[in-house]
């Protein structure tokens, strides 16, 4: 597609980046550019004028190790569709250190990056979860609901939404016992985590235009390979579900 690819995702860097912070931010600005388009036309902000996703990003010691990761969500929302005009990620220099020395970095930036962009932060708002606090919450966007056709021929339903988990996790990402290492699920499992076109398909429903072309390859995985995957109970450890998200505003209200 013409438009993506053009570097749209505005960083704003503050505290404690290194040169690898920096790489791994901007390395994920521009995967999420690539895949889907931010722009607007030019609109009035507190910010200032955007016209394109505002991301301020901070490093910066919260509570030590453990505890809080951070915050990351959309702050800002466009008067007119609803979309993310400027949003916040903020880790703590604590964890961000260990996570970079377990390799996980890149991965946990790029997927709080895909919540910033809305995914999981806004399906609430904008009533695309269906079943909510039931044992089976599914995700009613059309574009998914196509693309998890494809994937699961004989499942008539939307594509599913984790069902475990606190606030933030639960209904906030796919279900990490059926679709795996998908970077959207709510844990990182798996050696790599592919953005599959499910989900670029969700952020069409938020009302993105994407390009399927660039989405990875992704296939369901079957129950063996989701133990190899390190799948194998549905509530253990989370370290993105320790990351608080900001409530945000549209432009012009409140
Ligand atoms: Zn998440």
């Amino acid at each position: 597609m013409d438009v993506l690819g053009r570097g749209m995702i505005d960083l704003r860097l503050e505290g404690a980046f290194t040169p690898a912070r920096t790489d791994a931010f901007k390395a994920a600005a521009a995967r999420w550019d690539a895949l889907l388009d931010t722009s607007f036309p030019v609109l009035e902000t507190s910010l200032g004028p955007l016209s394109g996703l505002r991301i301020e990003a901070r490093v910066a010691p919260l509570d030590g190790p453990e505890g809080v990761l951070g915050q990351a969500g959309p702050t800002l929302l466009h008067p007119g569709d609803e979309r993310p005009v400027a949003g916040i990620m903020e880790f703590d220099s604590a964890d961000l250190g260990r996570l970079e020395a377990e390799g996980s970095l890149s991965d946990v930036i790029l997927h709080e990056m895909g919540h910033v962009l809305g995914f999981g932060t806004l399906f609430a708002r904008r009533g695309l979860v269906e079943g909510s606090g039931g044992l089976d919450p599914r995700f009613t966007g059309a574009a998914a609901g196509r693309e998890w056709h494809a994937l699961e021929g004989a499942d008539g339903a939307g594509a599913p939404l984790a069902n475990t988990g606190g606030a933030g996790t639960r209904e906030g990402h796919w279900r990490e016992l059926v679709l795996g290492d998908e970077l959207l699920t709510g844990f990182l499992s798996g050696a790599s985590r592919p953005i599959s076109r499910l989900s670029l398909a969700a952020f069409e429903d938020l009302g993105y235009r994407v390009d399927y072309a660039r989405a990875d390859p992704y296939r369901l995985p079957d129950f063996r390979a989701l133990v190899l995957m390190g799948v194998v109970e549905a509530v253990r450890s989370c370290e993105l579900c320790r990351v608080l998200r900001p409530i945000p505003r549209v432009v012009g209200e409140g």
